[in-house]
């Protein structure tokens, strides 16, 4: 302890460990918190939580903005700003469950459904942050997206199997837009083998403007469409969101209130 007991060896002993340890939050922080601690007395055992709390802080905060950023989210999105009211009918309970995330451990599902402008690839991304910040690797893209990356991976021999496993590491994969463009007989299995590989391995968030009773139409073939839907809902949760575009309705309100203003 002798040669720890000048200041200026302190400094530079704490330095160096931080440095060691790769925890460059200690080395920032241990001073103005020793100053803090001194003040207002706290016991040692209260300044050392102290310290690690501030490390362990801004390590998940930058796991988080990692995950975030490799997500390739379209924009940002988050829950809080999701207006529950324009949406009457989802349940408020079973978006609080959603947003705990717990679903991704057990792999389930998330399925999207409604016409355009309800929110779907709001909460989709809202979900998706909620499961940035819970730790869980994401991955975002439409469903043309997707089919593009797996035919990618297709044309090299053993290229797919390789992907899909690469996959693997993300805990949710988020599909956004099923439906808009429909898939031809190679694009529709590459998707299929897509749900086949995640089916209670890792979860998929899916939106669709489409039903299911129409999705026979993306895949053009029922009996692929009616295969996926199977391996899909076994453990999902189907949420189904309607009502006015919220795009329209905003421009419309917007629209009422310079008339009522100009009264
Ligand atoms: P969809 O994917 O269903 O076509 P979006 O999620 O793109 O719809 O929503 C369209 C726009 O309206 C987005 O800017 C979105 O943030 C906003 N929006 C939709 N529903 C809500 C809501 N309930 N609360 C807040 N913003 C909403
Ligand atoms: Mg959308």
């Amino acid at each position: 302890m002798n040669q720890l007991s000048s200041d200026e060896n302190i400094t530079a002993t704490l330095a160096h460990l931080a440095k060691a340890l790769k925890t460059p939050t200690i080395g920032r922080v241990w001073q103005q918190l020793g100053d803090t601690a001194r003040d207002q007395g706290w016991s040692h055992e209260q300044y050392l939580a102290a310290v690690l709390q501030r490390q362990v802080a801004d390590r998940e905060a930058n796991g988080t903005t990692m995950r975030m950023n490799s997500a390739r989210f379209p924009a940002r999105k988050t829950l809080e700003d999701f207006n529950p009211d324009y949406q009457p009918n989802l349940r408020r309970d079973v978006l609080a469950h959603l947003a705990t995330t717990n679903f991704i451990p057990t792999a389930d599902n998330v399925i999207l459904l409604g016409p355009p402008g309800v929110g779907k690839t709001h909460l989709a991304i809202g979900l998706g942050i909620k499961a940035c910040q819970s730790g869980y690797p994401v991955l975002f893209d439409t469903a043309a997206g997707w089919v593009t990356r797996l035919s990618e991976a297709h044309q090299h021999h053993g290229g797919l199997d390789k992907e899909l496993k690469r996959l693997r590491r993300y805990k949710l994969l988020v599909i956004d837009e099923l439906g808009y463009i429909p898939f031809d007989a190679d694009a529709a299995n590459l998707f299929f083998q897509l749900v086949a590989s995640r089916y209670e391995q890792g979860s998929l968030l899916i939106t669709s403007n489409l039903a299911f009773s129409r999705w026979g139409e993306i895949f053009t073939d029922d009996v692929v469409a009616a295969a996926m839907i199977d391996r899909l809902v076994h453990h999902a949760e189907v949420i189904s969101l309607d009502g006015d575009s919220y795009r329209t309705r905003t421009r419309r309100e917007l629209l009422k209130s310079k008339t009522t203003n100009q009264e």
